[in-house]
């Protein structure tokens, strides 16, 4: 299985796609997540990639593709992974679909979650107070939302044409939104 999840900051992608990986058995392969432990630990990858993020603006794609590549290369995601926050630009998605077609694989779906633009600006910032991610102020968060809404938001037009775009109600709770997601999926639950 090869999988995409989408949707605007905050929606929940990572909960979700953590639920959806183990279940296929696949990797879920979040950017944000390979970003944030490279500035933790002050790569070089990282010392770029912060500066980005704590502007609440998209790291180039040329890094960003470089990074992708060699995790979807790892062993543990040659039968398959669930991508969480890439692609996010056309570039990116061009990029992708060069590196599954290489393999002689095909992308099997994206999954995009939808949400209320208040309710994810009061989970955010919820999540500020949890979490401590630097880019989770009000102004960075309003910020990432203008970038999702120019940058990433048409791409779900460029999958949907492709008939593999299964779009998801984000809100209500977790298991709720699990349990539509496997729905879609048509994934049957385990008793
Ligand atoms: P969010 O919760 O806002 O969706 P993520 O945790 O997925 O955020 O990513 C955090 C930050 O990492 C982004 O705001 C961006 O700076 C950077 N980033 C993550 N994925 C990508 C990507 N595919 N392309 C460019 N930048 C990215």
């Amino acid at each position: 299985m090869r999988l995409i999840i989408m949707g605007p900051p905050g929606a929940g992608k990572g909960t979700q796609a953590k639920f959806i990986a183990d279940h296929f058995k696949i990797p879920a392969i979040s950017t944000g997540d390979i970003f944030r432990a490279n500035v933790s630990e002050g790569t070089p990858l990282g010392v770029e990639a912060k500066r980005y993020m704590d502007a609440g603006e998209y790291v180039p794609d040329e890094v960003t593709n470089r990074m992708v590549r060699n995790r979807i290369d790892e062993p543990d995601a040659a039968n398959g992974f669930l991508l969480d926050g890439y692609p996010r630009t056309v570039a990116q998605v061009e990029e992708l679909d060069g590196m599954i077609e290489f393999t002689g694989h095909h992308l099997d779906a994206v999954v995009c979650l939808t949400v209320d633009q208040e309710e994810i600006v009061s989970r955010l910032l919820q999540r500020a107070q949890v979490e401590g991610r630097a880019d989770d102020t009000e102004d960075v968060i309003r910020r990432r939302q203008e970038v999702y809404l120019k940058e990433t938001e048409p791409l779900i037009e460029t999958y949907k044409k492709r008939g593999i775009v299964h779009e998801i109600d984000g809100m209500g709770e977790v298991d709720e939104v699990t349990a539509r997601i496997f729905d879609a999926l048509d994934v049957v639950p385990e008793s």
